[in-house]
């Protein structure tokens, strides 16, 4: 064995915190990504918090489209490189070895038909890229989707103040109201909920390998949405319990990772991916909350 070639990690003493930056707790932000988006990768530059102790892990599909975004991170990262302006401590970029959906396009990859399959693919790629990235010294996970393109730069900081096992940002979208013509925004990501009765109920008369999928009409579980309580008068740190989360922009205690909550590719409880791993979380004694007044905001395709 050469020298120095084991390692101890005493996870007892591996902090998460509400004050994170101040005892310099690590940070992986986690994006399956299918396109490359310039101003995600700017807002992830723009981040406050210490860039040494943030690692960048990235997956992508074998597809064109992963081919595409590629070439494009790629770049980016050369380019920060040259600019003196790449400071993280480790960026991680791991190509799928499973299967994707070949049309991404918002109509295709929104039908109902396809959700199971393709929120299917996307658990194993966020499991895959999850369990080859996490390390003894991380913290704290992000999930960070590829298209959330403008977060406050203290994200970090924020999300991990409340200290909370799993919390979720509110994702909201920026579009061009057509009867005012004025800069507005709307709710993006209907996957923030809070269980139903009526939602419990449609599970219960559910096959065993079917799912539950939140936002369509087909499927009405009248969960509350954490999307529609946002307040722009409200305090942004207000918190409310989830059962439910999206992937857009969530932070997770690595410890809930560690202890095995994953994204279920699966139907467990009838719920897969982002939203069973919430499921699992719980299952596991985790609270979940969301943050409905903190907005992050989805590119607008
Ligand atoms: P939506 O916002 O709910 O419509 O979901 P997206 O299609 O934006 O997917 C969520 C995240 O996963 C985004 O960061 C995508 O870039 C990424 N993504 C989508 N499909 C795939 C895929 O097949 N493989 C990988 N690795 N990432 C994907
Ligand atoms: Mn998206």
């Amino acid at each position: 064995l050469p020298k120095n070639h084991i390692s101890h990690y005493d996870l007892n003493k591996l902090s998460t915190s509400a004050d994170s930056l101040a005892k310099k707790e690590e940070v992986l932000i986690l994006t399956p990504m299918s396109r490359f988006t310039p101003q995600y990768w700017d807002n992830i530059q723009k981040l406050t918090y210490e860039h040494s102790l943030i690692s960048l892990g990235f997956i992508l599909p074998r597809n064109k489209d992963g081919d595409v975004a590629l070439k494009h991170l790629e770049e980016a990262i050369k380019d920060a490189k040259a600019a003196n302006q790449l400071k993280y401590k480790k960026i991680t970029i791991l190509r799928q070895d499973t299967n994707s959906l070949n049309s991404q396009l918002e109509k295709d990859r929104h039908a109902l038909n396809v959700q199971k399959e393709r929120r299917s693919m996307m658990a194993l790629a966020r499991n895959s890229l999850l369990f080859t990235t996490i390390a003894p010294t991380t913290s704290w996970i992000l999930w960070l989707d590829a298209d959330i393109v403008e977060t406050p730069a203290g994200l970090i900081q924020d999300l991990t103040s409340h200290n909370k096992p799993v919390i979720s940002a509110n994702v909201y979208q920026r579009y061009e109201d057509e009867s005012t013509q004025q800069p507005s925004i709307r709710p993006y990501d209907f996957n923030n909920w809070v269980e139903s009765e009526e939602g419990l109920k449609i599970a219960a008369g559910l096959a065993d390998d079917e799912i539950v999928v939140e936002g369509y009409a087909e499927m009405a579980t009248y969960r509350p949405l954490m999307a529609h309580f946002y307040d722009a008068k409200g305090d942004v740190h207000t918190e409310m319990q989830l059962d439910g989360v999206g992937g857009g922009a969530v932070m997770v205690k690595a410890d809930v990772h560690r202890d095995g909550a994953m994204f279920p590719s699966f139907p467990f409880y009838h719920l897969i991916e982002t939203e069973g791993f919430a499921k699992m979380a719980k299952r596991l004694g985790y609270e979940v909350f969301g943050l409905p007044n903190y907005l992050v905001y989805h590119f607008n395709e």
